[in-house]
């Protein structure tokens, strides 16, 4: 099953990637494993899924020891600073950074195991109350300060759009993250590149990838409904 959801999911993208005159490849998959346990991520690894995405420490802590070493593993859950420590070795991009303090604590632990930490600035495009996330007008201001800090590479952005039945309700938002990183790449800031956009999940990723993501973050549609 979760072979044959990961080709369906492939198939969607180079759907949008053709619509948007885009290349497939560059669009990348990550598969939200959260919730689900560890035979379920190697059945995706088997089907050739290498980006898996969860949204707590501990359960990176877990998985990380019985899965293959060549996986990347991404943060994308809010990330408390008393636990940077546990996961800054283990994972290759944290997309949830929204303020300049968790910044600093991600540069000291880096610097402490002597990685690099590549992060994206977590955009809340829509400013809903329930979610993490800087604002747009403080993005900006906010990658300038990350990016005098050593040890740490702003490599993008990153959003969760609203929950909707229809996806091209979101198309704007993407469009508005999209058009914010551009914004920020004309500045020409030291040690910021935004050539990651991370947008887009079951619901919306097509309309995402049209609008420019480059990793989509999949979970419903690879490993179904998760119990709550
Ligand atoms: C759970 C989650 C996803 C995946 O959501 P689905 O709708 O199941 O695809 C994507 N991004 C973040 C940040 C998540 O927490």
């Amino acid at each position: 099953m979760i072979k044959e959801n990961i080709a369906q999911v492939r198939e969607n993208i180079k759907k949008a990637c053709k619509t948007a005159g885009r290349k497939p490849e560059d669009v990348t998959l990550i598969s939200v494993s959260k919730t689900k346990p560890a035979a379920m991520l190697k059945e995706a690894y088997e089907a050739g899924s290498r980006d898996f995405g969860e949204n707590k420490v501990q359960e990176i802590m877990d998985k990380y020891p019985q899965l293959p070493t060549d996986i990347r593993w991404h943060m994308i859950g809010h990330l408390q600073r008393n636990k940077v420590k546990y996961i800054i070795d283990k994972v290759s991009l944290i997309h949830s950074v929204d303020s300049l303090r968790l910044a600093e604590e991600i540069s000291s632990q880096a610097n402490k195991k002597q990685v690099h930490a590549n992060i994206l600035v977590e955009v809340n495009i829509a400013q809903e109350e329930s979610k993490f996330g800087t604002s747009r007008e403080e993005a900006v201001a906010l990658v300038e300060c990350i990016s005098k800090l050593p040890h740490i590479s702003v490599k993008g952005l990153m959003t969760i759009a609203p929950f909707v039945t229809n996806p091209e309700d979101n198309r704007r938002y993407f469009r508005q993250i999209r058009e914010l990183s551009v914004d920020i790449m004309e500045k020409n800031i030291d040690n910021v590149t935004m050539s990651i956009l991370s947008m887009g999940m079951t619901g919306d990723y097509m309309v995402a990838i049209e609008e420019g993501a480059t990793m989509v973050r999949v979970g419903t549609g690879i490993f179904g409904e998760r119990n709550t």
